[in-house]
């Protein structure tokens, strides 16, 4: 078996280029099945920085591990029913097989239409509600990218988590709910806290799992954290001292068992997870 931590730092750098060597190899295999490969298709709207950083990324992977990526790119003044009308396109075109439109959009567009236009089988980021009610309901799904990520990663460290207690921080529809969901499939028993918390440190004591999706830098301190517990850290705050999870990685990785750092954890593995995403929108779009 794979050494995937060492000092008890999961090194999700590492874990994710295993993912994307066996997505290459995937993609080959579809290739010759198939005569075509997946497809990724990514819309950014605007000039919005970090998404310009994510977009570029995105596309470099997936072309990385052989698959076909297109960037389309408009200004952040384009009107709503031209972005619609482009995403009804892409729904009808076989050389596309996942559509992602990046986020956050401007405010004169509305998110939810833009995701509930998006063909659920192209749904690479898991949004539509038809994915978001499939995962919840225990059937197949697109399963959002980084609560995806952080479910490999946990399941690199312990491959049973049957009756483990998890411990959710953030309820976004991003991170904390489908994560929930992942962990109710593991059959851990989850507690899910937010920013209403009565008492979020007492909570995470009695967590043999923790995953933190808040947006505060090293909110989650050593003494909030049971010795032996895993923690897996989702957040990515700038700060004066450069980019910090929600996790107080110094203190708390002297009592995890297992921890993310920031970045190296959870960040390379949502990539991952997208292209993921795409290879099984395009065994979908191809199975009938
Ligand atoms: P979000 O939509 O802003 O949600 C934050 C959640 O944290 C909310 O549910 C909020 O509660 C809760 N919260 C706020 N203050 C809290 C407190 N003091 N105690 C407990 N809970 C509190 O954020 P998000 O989109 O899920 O992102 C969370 C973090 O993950 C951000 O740092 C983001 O940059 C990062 N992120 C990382 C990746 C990656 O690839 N690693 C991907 C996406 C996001 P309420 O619901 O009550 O407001």
């Amino acid at each position: 078996m794979h050494q995937v931590y060492s000092k008890m730092i999961i090194d999700g750098k590492k874990i994710a280029a295993e993912l994307r060597e066996d997505l290459k190899k995937k993609v080959v295999e579809l290739k010759s099945k198939y005569n075509s490969v997946p497809g990724l298709t990514v819309i950014l709207v605007g000039e919005d920085a970090p998404s310009k950083i994510y977009v570029k990324n995105k596309e470099k992977f997936a072309k990385e591990v052989g698959m076909n990526s297109e960037v389309i790119k408009y200004s952040e003044k384009i009107e709503e029913k031209v972005l619609l009308n482009k995403i009804e396109e892409l729904n009808n075109d076989k050389k596309v097989s996942g559509i992602l439109v990046q986020l956050p959009l401007p405010k004169h567009i509305d998110k939810r239409k833009v995701i509930e236009t998006i063909d659920h089988k192209k749904d690479v980021d898991g949004f539509h509600p038809m994915n978001v009610g499939n995962l919840s309901s225990g059937y197949d799904s697109s399963i959002p990218c980084t609560p995806l990520g952080c479910s490999l990663l946990l399941k690199k460290i312990e491959k049973n988590l049957s009756g483990k207690h998890a411990v959710v921080i953030g309820r976004s529809n991003l991170n904390g709910k489908p994560m929930t969901q992942l962990l109710l499939k593991e059959n851990c028993t989850v507690t899910i806290t937010h920013s209403k918390t009565k008492d979020l440190k007492k909570e995470c004591l009695r967590a043999d799992i923790i995953i933190a999706a808040v947006g505060m830098p090293r909110l989650v301190k050593g003494d909030w954290v049971k010795k032996g517990a895993i923690v897996i850290d989702v957040g990515i705050n700038k700060t004066d001292s450069g980019i910090v999870g929600d996790v107080d990685f110094d203190e708390v990785s002297k009592v995890a068992k297992a921890i993310t750092p920031v970045p190296g954890g959870v960040g390379p593995m949502t990539i991952a997870c997208l292209l993921n995403n795409t290879v099984e929108c395009f065994k979908k779009t191809h199975s009938n």
